[in-house]
């Protein structure tokens, strides 16, 4: 029996919230020789997830499932608030002109 720990993210299509997942998953080998897939969360046997997931934040049903390691690819997508302030100033790369002079 193999296991292996996957994290998902999740977006809800309504509160536009994003989070993340942790399932452990174990590969148990059947008879046939076929392999099956048990999804595990906290040590509970649950469905392997779908974009059925509800919200945390909203309860909404409406959620769309990335591929696991999709967010360290897209920071973006991660929450102002759990991500370290960039405290870069924001500059234009255009420089300054009197818009009223002729060029
Ligand atoms: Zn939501």
């Amino acid at each position: 029996m193999r296991q292996d720990h996957r994290t998902l993210p999740f977006e809800c299509r309504s509160c536009m919230h994003v989070w993340e997942e942790d399932y452990l998953v174990r590969l148990v080998d059947a008879r046939d020789g076929t392999e099956t897939e048990i999804w595990l969360q906290g040590g509970v046997p649950v469905p392997p997830p779908s974009s059925n997931v509800v919200c945390p934040r909203c309860g909404c049903q409406q959620t769309a499932m990335f591929p696991a390691g999709y967010l360290a690819r897209h920071p973006e997508l991660i929450p102002a608030e759990s991500r370290p302030a960039d405290d870069t100033p924001l500059r234009s790369p255009v420089p300054a002109r009197n818009r009223w002079l002729p060029a």
